[in-house]
């Protein structure tokens, strides 16, 4: 039986998927935010040239001249790579593999692909945050707010590479400035309620069998694959799939329930789809 048989047997018999995806699957998307490709000359042309940001990354992070240029450049991100966002190949593939079984996301992405391509966002944590939402740059408080009506705004009045003072949003709190949802400033963990979710999740199917499904998540990460492999290590009926390109990495203790799948992420679940 070939490996694809093999693991296309035990996900359907079993009794739960918990999915974790880290960089490497937006990659696979299209969103490389460490890349200066023809994409990011497309999509963020006239930013390179005027504030020489070398990727996306670079303009998370980058001092921006004023308030006004680093949301033009939110928008751009956000309206390009999260609100027109409705679902890839990958995400086709996956409803396929998941089928009609229990599941529950973890990733570390922040640009909302699993809930916008039609997953259950009850069922999906974002451990680093989400492009859906800001949050208050003074940290005021605790609470997160949607950032999606004030991008569309932006876009609609077409106020790109104008001045776009009257759409920056200030905290309705404290009037202090807003931030997207990351890990920058002031990071409001989001949330206890998921985390509590996650928790619940693996505790339901403690001892079930239960396949732990890890999708361009990097060898060392700490987050996710650190504890799920953890997790395979603890579960009697767990199986362990991690699928990346160049970079599969399974510790000797769970080696006999695991597999490792290297290469293109894309063709990779569609063929798992096309075995189900
Ligand atoms: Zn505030």
């Amino acid at each position: 039986m070939d490996q694809y048989t093999q693991i296309m047997n035990i996900i359907k018999d079993a009794d739960a998927i918990l999915i974790g995806a880290s960089n490497g699957f937006s990659i696979s998307e299209g969103l490389h935010i460490f890349a200066d490709n023809q994409e990011f000359e497309t999509v963020f042309g006239e930013f390179k040239q005027r504030y020489r940001i070398r990727n996306i990354l670079d303009g998370m992070f980058a001092k921006w001249p004023s308030k006004e240029v680093h949301w033009e450049f939110l928008s751009r991100l956000i309206d390009h790579y999260s609100i027109g966002y409705t679902g890839s190949p990958n995400t086709d593939a996956l409803k396929q593999i998941i089928g009609n079984k229990p599941y529950f996301f973890v990733t570390s992405n922040g640009e909302n692909h699993f809930e916008l391509a039609g997953f259950d966002a009850d069922r999906i944590y974002e451990i680093e945050g989400n492009w859906k939402y800001m949050e208050c740059q003074e940290h005021c408080c605790e609470q997160l707010y949607e950032v999606y009506p004030v991008i569309e705004e932006m876009v609609k009045a077409d106020k790109i590479g104008k001045d776009a003072t009257d759409f920056i949003p200030k905290c309705p709190l404290c009037g202090g400035d807003m931030e997207i949802h990351m890990p920058q400033h002031h990071f409001v963990p989001y949330d206890q309620e998921k985390q509590d979710q996650y928790q619940k999740f693996v505790k339901d199917y403690h001892n079930k069998k239960l396949v732990i499904l890890e999708l361009g998540v990097g060898w060392r990460n700490q987050l996710i694959k650190a504890p799920f492999m953890r997790l395979a290590a603890q579960e009697p009926e767990g199986t362990y799939i991690t699928i990346n390109r160049g970079e599969i990495y399974i510790p000797e203790e769970i080696q006999d329930k695991s597999f490792g799948l290297d290469g293109d992420m894309t063709e990779i679940l569609k063929q798992l789809a096309e075995t189900m």
